[in-house]
């Protein structure tokens, strides 16, 4: 799909209206903002770096809906694009992380010690949980009774493997929808000479897409360490996909569980994985690569693009603020094909995805369980968001292994 939507000076000859996308049959965050209005207003706006409205839009303008997420459907070119266009991005950052306001401050915590993941009568940490977030939603209010295999390990009988993910850009470069070659070959260059510097479980190297084979892709997609090729709609029409596969690729650790891929949707994607439920690992191995990542890049006089309102600031806007997934591969036969599944994920603010990522459909029974939110709760808070809700859909699968009802478990509307 080209992509080339600057020529914003001629675009002015017409009338707003004249230029004014077809929205009609459209259900993502930016066709419910976006009115007529709202674009002669914005129309003629561009960023420093020469990012446009409709730069941002054109995503969601040619990806009406999505089969399986609600899609935002807009996307920043640059770090001020979050400014620039705020009349656009306020309320759809509001709409899509739970009414998280222009004047509120999003946290961070990126302390792996305040995870509680084993429960009351285990002697593990039954003290408070990480907070409830805003409004306090974020806490289910129990604690579910534990079905612990040994350690810190959430049920290997059911959850096959533990993730941790969050994007990171460098300030001072446009964003992939938005980077000329030049940019994204020098954001490469940095990212494979900081991460050389990791040393002990986190040393790896660095394959770069151009020389990788077409086999030895395939076989890091299928498993679920690499990104897609891009396929995906959304990937496309925003640009991000442009001059594929130049200064792409993957960096990772020996055994493949701290990954970071470079120049797909985000400048970084910092991944931390392995097999089973130890999630409390994961998310160490996590907190520490990071760290180290942001000390690595700091080192060279880089930073990354933050501030106090948005947290983290990303390519999408649904990623703002921690950028964190934390997500589960579970076994759930009887809850996934259960009436109740789909507003038990929604009470415990977790959402549901095919294994083979944002694109797929689930299949035997297997899902991608993750946090929904992003912005306005610590990593910490997610990720306890998702130990607790995992703990919870087990102990509801093992009801309805035995023929009993779940009502009672279900966590109450709040
Ligand atoms: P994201 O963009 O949030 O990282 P995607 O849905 O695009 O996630 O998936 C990217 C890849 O990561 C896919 O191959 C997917 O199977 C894999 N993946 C996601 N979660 C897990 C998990 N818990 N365990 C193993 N692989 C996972
Ligand atoms: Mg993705």
């Amino acid at each position: 799909m080209p992509f080339s939507n600057s020529h914003n000076a001629l675009k002015l000859r017409f009338p707003a209206e004249d230029e004014f996308p077809d929205l009609s049959g459209h259900n993502n965050h930016m066709a419910r903002v976006l009115t007529p209005e709202l674009y002669a207003e914005l129309r003629a706006r561009s960023t420093p770096s020469g990012f446009s409205l409709d730069d941002c839009i054109q995503t969601g303008v040619d990806n009406p809906g999505h089969p399986y997420i609600l899609t935002v459907g807009c996307v920043a070119g640059d770090e001020e694009s979050y400014d620039v266009f705020k009349e656009l991005f306020d309320p759809i950052i509001e709409d899509r992380h739970g009414g998280y306001k222009p004047c509120d401050e999003h946290k961070t915590d990126l302390n792996p010690d305040n995870l509680q993941v084993r429960g009351p009568g285990r002697g593990g940490g039954a003290g408070p949980r990480g907070g409830a977030g805003r409004g306090g939603g974020g806490g289910l209010g129990r604690s579910p009774p534990l079905r612990l295999q040994g350690g810190d390990d959430l049920d290997p009988n059911y959850v096959l493997s533990s993730r941790v993910r969050t994007g990171r850009s460098i300030r001072g470069f446009c964003l992939p929808p938005h980077c000329s070659r030049g940019e994204r070959r020098a954001i490469e260059k940095l990212a494979v000479e900081a991460l050389s510097s990791l040393d002990g479980d986190l040393a790896g190297r660095y394959y770069a897409l151009k020389s990788m084979t077409e086999a030895e892709q395939q076989q890091l997609i299928d498993d679920h360490f690499l990104f897609d090729k891009p396929v995906s709609p959304l990937l496309l029409a925003s640009g991000m996909a442009r001059d594929w596969p130049d200064a792409r690729g993957i960096w990772h650790n020996d055994n493949k569980t701290f990954l970071v891929w470079v120049n797909e949707e985000d400048h970084l994607r910092v991944i931390s994985m392995q097999k089973g439920g130890n999630m409390k690992e994961v998310f160490t191995r996590f907190c520490h690569g990071l760290t180290q990542i942001e000390t690595l890049f700091k080192s060279k006089d880089y930073e990354f693009m933050w501030n106090p309102h948005l947290g983290y600031i990303l390519t999408c806007p649904s990623n703002l603020g921690t950028g964190l997934r934390a997500g589960v591969h579970i076994k759930l036969p009887h809850l996934g094909k259960h009436e109740k599944f789909p507003e038990v994920l929604k009470r415990l603010r977790l959402q549901k995805r095919g294994t083979g990522g944002v694109d797929t459909a689930a299949v035997g029974g297997v899902f991608d369980v993750s946090n929904a939110d992003r912005l306005g709760f610590s990593e910490v808070e997610l990720v306890q968001m998702v130990v607790d809700g995992v703990k919870l859909l087990i102990e509801m699968e093992q009801r309805l292994e035995q023929g009993q009802a779940i009502d009672d478990l279900v966590p109450a509307q709040k």
